[in-house]
C-alpha cells in the first residue's frame, strides 16, 4: 500500500479526483493523516497470532457444491462464493449477489461493484490485493432481503471462508452483513465506525454501496470508516 508521498503527479491527480467524485470535500494528509496512523498505533493491543486454517478456500468452495442447502438454490444462476486475494489482510463482505453478479459468478461487480472499486483504491488498494465475499452465495428473487432460513444456510460457509483467509480486518457492507458477521440486531447506523474483536479478527461495518448511490451524502462517513482502517492495517503492521 503505497502512501501520497510515492505517488506520481498523475496517480495524485486521479486520488482527488475520486474523493472529490465520492463527495469528499477536505482531506486530512501528510502530517496529520500520519500523526491519526502514530495515534491508532500507540493505542490499541495488537492481533494475537492467527491459528492455521482448518480449510483453504479451495476446500470450502469444494463442500459448498452444487449447492441445494436453502430455497435460493432452483433460481440462481451461478453461485457468487467470493474473489480476490486468499491470503488478504483486508475482507469485504457484503449481502447477497444481485442481477449482475448472478449472471456473472462474481460478487460486487455492478453498479454498486464500481462504487466499491473506487471506495478500495481509496485506501491505496488494488481490487485484487482485498478479498470480497458475501453472506449469501446466491441472488435473492428481485434483490429482497435476505430471509433467516437462508442466512442459517450460508453463513458457516462465510465463517469458514473467514477462517481460511484468517484477514486483519474485516469490513462488514450495510446492516444484513454488519449484523450478521457481529451477531447483532443493532442498527448499522450505530454499528459503523467502530472495531470489534471476533475470532482474531477485526471487523468495522460501513454503509453498503447500494445505499451510497442512493444516499450520497453518506459517503463522507464511509471515507471516515476507510481511513480507520487504513490507520487500523497500519497498526497492526507495525
Ligand atoms: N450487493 C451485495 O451485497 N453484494 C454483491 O455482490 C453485489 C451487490
Amino acid at each position: 500500500m503505497s502512501g501520497f508521498k510515492e505517488m506520481n503527479h498523475n496517480e495524485l491527480v486521479a486520488q482527488l479526483q475520486f474523493f472529490k467524485d465520492i463527495g469528499v470535500e477536505s482531506l486530512a494528509v501528510g502530517a496529520v493523516g500520519e500523526a491519526q496512523e502514530r495515534a491508532a498505533s500507540g493505542n490499541a493491543s495488537p492481533l494475537g497470532a492467527h491459528r492455521a486454517p482448518l480449510q483453504d478456500l479451495e476446500s470450502v468452495r469444494a463442500e459448498i457444491g452444487d449447492c441445494q442447502r436453502c430455497k435460493l438454490a432452483p433460481k440462481r444462476t451461478n453461485i457468487v462464493f467470493g474473489s480476490g486475494n486468499p491470503s488478504a489482510e483486508l475482507v469485504f463482505v457484503g449481502e447477497a449477489p444481485g442481477y449482475d453478479e448472478d449472471q456473472q459468478g462474481l460478487p460486487f461487480v455492478g453498479r454498486a461493484g464500481q462504487l466499491l472499486t473506487k471506495i478500495i483504491e481509496s485506501i491505496n488498494f488494488k481490487r485484487e490485493d482485498v478479498y470480497i465475499c458475501n453472506v449469501l452465495k446466491c441472488r435473492p428473487p428481485e434483490n429482497r432481503n435476505p430471509e433467516p432460513d437462508e442466512v442459517a444456510a450460508c453463513n458457516p460457509f462465510l465463517k469458514k471462508q473467514l477462517a481460511a483467509i484468517r484477514p486483519k480486518v474485516v469490513c462488514c457492507l450495510g446492516t444484513f452483513a454488519a449484523q450478521t458477521v457481529i451477531q447483532t440486531a443493532a442498527p448499522i447506523s450505530r454499528l459503523r465506525g467502530k472495531f470489534f474483536d471476533l475470532d482474531g479478527m477485526r471487523v468495522i461495518a460501513t454503509f453498503h454501496p447500494a445505499y451510497l448511490l442512493r444516499s450520497p451524502e453518506k459517503k463522507r462517513e464511509v471515507w471516515e470508516d476507510m481511513k480507520q482502517i487504513r490507520a487500523e492495517l497500519f497498526r497492526l503492521r507495525s
